[in-house]
């Protein structure tokens, strides 16, 4: 028989021994063909009796006791079994994301069990353990979501332990499900590792984003030399307000769209209107351009690249220019009102509505500027510096050979230029009249200070007396 491979050497031993036997009614009970069936269920409560049984029987048949064997096996019936191995505990769950979400266990009607751990596993932490009282067979915990929720968009992996009426440690199966915003119907298109969820728009739009991502993720593995990206998911809400109260609901203040690269998920927010497209351009690209770079350097190389770098990256990618950026670029040259880039390192979280506008234009232009002047080469090489743990001038000084505010100049004079490469001399004039407009202010300051004292130095000097004519 094919099960008999996986018995144990005890157990095939006993099995071969009953099939070579004489006519006894352990011999009909054995050769049933129920037996061969049965023989997987019955093993658990059948094995502490099963060498007694062999010896009865072989007792039975060398004496001839048949009626006495028909009576020792009827008192087996008559006396207390061994208890059958119970039924599965029934484990159940529901969750209404970020609101709240239930996890249930419960027992078979026989079992007596009054205590049981529910194990509870979140983005592959160490697991949470909660103790629960059992209550008429059921264990169950309900978490309220709005003061302990999970992480958005993350598995989360449960099972329950506790010990059966003999005391033996019980362990259920894992259960694991996406912790997805449930609130929304989602439509769904797949293409390779590229999935969109979408909650209301046209299939033509859908099928546009999936071929924006598509178009994104090839330019930007093939500049960046990332590696492949797994699964991605994105899921476009109908409106902002939406994704944030999402965001929200996790315990997150995130105010747009936001990439989860730990994940694969991309979440962003565009409502139906004739701008959609225009959108998905801009923000598939830029959101993919983060996944890429945190596949490629790893959660704390991409923790440690400065913000300008990393969303002038993401912004460089984008198919759609963003017509805000270059006017707040083109304002702030004009105005002498560039943020420095060392204010651009950190994440853009401290700066204003404006500036962060601001901030997203010089760092797109920064990146533009490295990437025309070191190449692609350049960047990657950048890039690997911070993941490397250099801090913000370090990495630059390492990979270009330049600290940053020479870098800094070098790019307001390729900023003045309108992004061309000049001749030595024409940059040479532009580097002075930057610098001029720069000190303008301060050699006021200077002229106001130094003015008064030239003016009363002239005041107090003596005037000569010119000698008499007489
Ligand atoms: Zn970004």
């Amino acid at each position: 028989m094919k099960h008999l491979s996986t018995l144990p050497v005890k157990f095939l031993h006993i099995e071969q021994e009953f099939h070579h036997g004489g006519h006894g009614v352990l011999d009909l009970l054995f050769s049933s063909p129920c037996y061969g069936h049965c023989l997987p269920i019955l093993r658990p409560w059948l094995c502490p009796s099963w060498f007694w049984l062999v010896q009865v029987r072989e007792k039975c048949l060398r004496r001839g006791y048949l009626v006495w064997c028909i009576l020792v096996l009827l008192s087996g019936w008559l006396l207390p079994r061994p208890t059958l191995a119970q039924e599965a505990p029934e484990t159940t769950y529901s969750y209404t994301f970020g609101q709240s979400a239930e996890f249930t266990l419960r027992l078979p009607p026989a079992a007596e069990v009054e205590e049981m751990l529910l194990f509870l596993c979140i983005a592959g932490d160490a697991p949470e353990i909660h103790i629960l009282t059992v209550e008429d067979g059921v264990a169950r915990y309900r978490r309220d979501l709005r003061a302990q929720p999970f992480l958005p968009f993350q598995m989360v992996t449960t099972w329950w332990e506790y010990k059966d009426d003999n005391g033996a440690p019980v362990k259920t199966g894992e259960t694991t499900f996406l912790n997805e915003d449930n609130r929304f119907q989602w439509q769904t298109r797949t293409e390779g590792d590229l999935t969109i969820q979408w909650v209301s728009g046209s299939t033509e739009l859908l099928v546009a984003a999936l071929d924006i991502a598509r178009t994104a993720l090839e330019e930007i593995t093939t500049s960046l030399h990332s590696p492949s990206l797994g699964p991605v998911t994105i899921y476009v809400y109908p409106s902002l307000p939406d994704l944030q109260l999402a965001l929200r609901l996790s315990g997150y203040e995130w105010l747009g769209g936001e990439a989860l690269p730990a994940v694969g998920v991309i979440l962003l927010a565009i409502p139906t209107t004739p701008e959609s497209l225009i959108r998905l351009q801009q923000d598939i690209p830029h959101e993919l351009t983060h996944l890429a770079l945190y596949r490629q350097l790893g959660p704390q190389g991409y923790a440690n690249l400065p913000c300008w770098l990393n969303e002038g990256l993401a912004t460089h990618f984008e198919q759609r220019p963003e017509a805000l950026y270059a006017l707040a670029l083109e304002r702030a040259r004009r105005e002498n009102a560039l943020l420095p880039l060392a204010d651009l390192c950190p994440p853009f979280y401290t700066l204003g509505g404006e500036q962060v506008i601001l901030a997203y234009a010089e760092s797109q232009s920064v990146v533009g500027y490295l990437q025309q002047t070191y190449g692609w080469s350049g960047m990657r090489v950048l890039l690997d510096a911070y993941a490397d743990g250099l801090d913000c001038s370090s990495g630059l000084k390492r990979a270009v050979g330049a600290e940053l505010p020479t870098v800094e100049r070098a790019w307001r004079v390729w900023l003045e230029q309108e992004g061309y490469p000049t001749e030595q001399p024409q940059r040479i004039w532009t580097m002075g009249h930057i610098a001029l407009r720069d000190l303008a202010p301060w050699l006021l300051l200077a002229l106001v200070i130094i003015l008064p004292g030239v003016w009363f130095f002239i005041a107090a000097r003596p005037t000569p007396h010119l000698p008499s004519s007489e």
